[in-house]
């Protein structure tokens, strides 16, 4: 069973709703998913009762085959579903563990530009040192020579940030 049905409780209003989700996300198959992922309109709904949107989020494996990856959603990071997938997953070249949306999206971006998801922490570490007035910083892509980064400032304003990729790589990584 690929489907399963997740309850939802609306922080609004108490009321319940069920959803269809998926365990097992293929990125060739399947790529309306992907492409929800990366616009943050997967893992969401809006409440039947009151009107409010709501977020989810439960153990699922993510495979895209073309880029030799897989990504473990979880609730945390000690409770993924690894075992039940492991003899699958341990085929593909890279695997990753998320417990939110937006760091699924995030880890999608970076595995398909074939980057090393440790490399890419570092570089947010050095940026979250040199730019102490932003926060939340999460890849966007590569583009221009330049590694391209999302940052929030105090008032939850984005702002992109580049990193050129000649410079980092001699003085960095
Ligand atoms: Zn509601």
């Amino acid at each position: 069973m690929k489907e399963i049905l997740i309850s939802v409780r609306c922080l609004h209003c108490g009321h319940v709703s069920y959803v269809k989700s998926e365990q097992l996300i293929s990125a060739t198959l399947e790529p309306e998913i992907r492409e929800a992922i990366l616009k943050n309109t997967y893992f969401q709904g809006t409440c039947s009762c009151c009107g409010q949107p709501y977020a989810y989020f439960h153990p699922f494996l993510y495979v895209d085959q073309a880029h030799d990856f897989v990504i473990y959603g979880a609730i945390d990071e000690t409770h993924s579903d690894r075992g039940k997938w492991e003899q699958y997953a341990s085929r593909y070249a890279h695997s990753v563990i998320v417990t939110s949306p937006p760091a699924l999206r995030e880890q999608i971006l970076i595995l398909e530009d074939q980057l090393d998801p440790k490399k890419i922490r570092h570089l947010k570490t050095l940026l979250q040192k040199k730019k102490t007035q932003y926060h939340r910083f999460s890849y966007e892509g590569k583009e221009a020579d330049c590694y391209w980064f999302s940052a929030e400032d105090e008032n939850g304003v984005k702002t992109q940030l580049g990193i050129p990729i000649c410079r980092e790589r001699k003085k960095d990584l």
